[in-house]
């Protein structure tokens, strides 16, 4: 049994813990990253004689938890300028908090009647942010695992009998390589196989040209993915025209809006996913944008049916009946978190209007960073900015060193990606305490460890 005297006081360290962590990380006070040895780290944690042995006490567990936190990647830091990974809001901060405590694993209704009722809600939310009001979803654990499952959806519409008898070998996926590469893994997971896949024709920045698409013959297009945006670059492919090419053929049109769904919850921005509501299906991520932590995906279908097809050869729909419903059957998972309540937190708190107004400030701060990069001559900058995410490069350096230089320091966060043949740099602009001094900051950064 729980002593509950001993959990409140674990519980209270924890959130003063918690609290001057996240407060010295967005003042900047503290480097962005450490990167220890994970010998080293595993003797100054204690890891081996607490594993043995066990005895930790609050006192200890203090002790633990600072180091731990110390010795991490502070995603409320300004200079955190890295993964797409959300740096999360406290409401969903508390939602992890109270799934580990309950462990309501709600995907029958029976194990977490309240849990299951707040994802139903949420994905009612997100199916009408996405213009498919009459469709079906569910949360899953992550992108990837959502893109496997809407694309296992269009399998069924295409070769409903190929769940109890296999794959039929004339299947295509068209999708443009630069595609998160989920999606080809799917391929191969859904026994398609890479040779399925169809890259589409693209402009030097790997958005899909409409004006080249393919005529297929002698195959059946299973589906044509759609980036909103796409991981490397930021920018959106032409959901509109993509999803009219896709509707005169009747194939199935999948919108990866893992990063960019978000961008529907801005006045600003949401023409950015015009076409969308064309979409069979759409894939939406709230630890990217809608700052839970890791992970809650959402997969939303034009038609209900589709989903539940995916995983059996009967379609069948979910309603509010007396006995509750069960999610279980249109998921890979078994077991699955209370995935909703992160995403029902922080909208209870901040409204879609709040969580709008942070998609805005996040794409204009990384519009600013683009306009400051622009002012200085050796900082070369492929395209005007759509999202959060900007691509670079200083000079002719080698691009490479300088991240590991500035990670390395501590002083700044960001990655690099391969575009048009060339390394670049590549800032992703998640933190809401990220602003133009440290941008500033981070330009002066690079010009000072660039070596040639
Ligand atoms: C991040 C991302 C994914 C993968 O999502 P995970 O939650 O990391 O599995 C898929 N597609 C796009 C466009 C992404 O940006």
């Amino acid at each position: 049994m729980w002593n509950i005297e001993e959990f409140t006081e674990a519980a209270g360290i924890t959130v003063r813990e918690l609290a001057a962590y996240v407060d010295e990380s967005q003042r900047g006070a503290v480097p962005v990253i450490r990167r220890e040895p994970p010998r080293e780290l595993a003797e100054r944690l204690g890891l081996r004689d607490l594993i043995r042995d066990g005895g930790m006490t609050p006192g200890t567990y203090q002790e633990f938890l600072r180091t731990f936190l110390a010795e991490g990647t502070r995603l409320h830091h300004p200079a955190y300028l890295g993964h797409q990974s959300a740096s999360p809001d406290f409401p969903a901060a508390l939602a992890d908090f109270i799934h580990g405590a309950t462990n309501n694993p709600m995907a029958v209704y029976e194990m977490g009647a309240a849990a299951a009722t707040v994802e139903f809600e949420v994905l009612r939310w997100m199916l009408a942010k996405v213009g498919l009001p009459a469709g079906g979803g569910v949360l899953t654990h992550g992108g990837s695992l959502a893109n496997l499952t809407a694309l296992l959806a269009a399998r069924a519409r295409v070769a409903p009998d190929a769940w109890e008898n296999g794959v039929p070998d004339d299947l295509v996926i068209l999708a443009p390589p630069s595609a998160h590469y989920s999606v080809s893994r799917a391929a191969s997971i859904l026994g398609l196989g890479q040779r399925s896949l169809v890259p589409l024709e693209t402009d030097a920045l790997g958005r899909i040209d409409v004006s080249r698409l393919p005529e297929i013959s002698g195959k059946r297009v299973m589906a044509l993915v759609a980036s909103a945006c796409a991981t490397g670059t930021g920018l959106h492919d032409d959901l509109r025209t993509l999803g009219a090419w896709c509707r005169e053929r009747g194939v199935w049109f999948h919108v990866d809006g893992a990063h960019g769904a978000s961008a529907l919850l801005s006045d600003r921005h949401r023409h950015l996913l015009d076409g969308i509501d064309q979409a069979d299906s759409v894939i939406w991520d709230a630890h990217k944008m809608l700052r839970t932590s890791s992970l809650a995906a959402a997969v939303l279908v034009r038609e209900e049916g589709d989903l539940d097809a995916a995983f059996r050869q009967q379609a069948s729909y979910l309603f509010y009946g007396d006995q509750g419903f069960d999610l279980i059957g249109r998921t890979v998972e078994c077991t699955k978190a209370e995935l909703g309540l992160k995403i029902f937190l922080n909208l209870a708190w901040r409204g879609e209007r709040g969580l709008g107004d942070y998609v805005a400030r996040q794409y204009a701060t990384a519009h600013r960073f683009w306009e400051l990069a622009a002012r200085r001559p050796a900082f070369d900058l492929p395209y005007e900015p759509e999202s959060n995410i900007v691509c670079f490069r200083y000079g002719d350096a080698d691009q490479a060193a300088i991240r590991e230089r500035l990670l390395l320091d501590g002083s700044f966060h960001l990655t690099s990606t391969e575009l048009g043949g060339a390394r670049h740099l590549r800032v992703t602009v998640m933190a809401p305490a990220t602003d133009d001094k440290i941008l500033e900051a981070l330009l002066d950064e690079i010009a000072a460890v660039a070596t040639y």
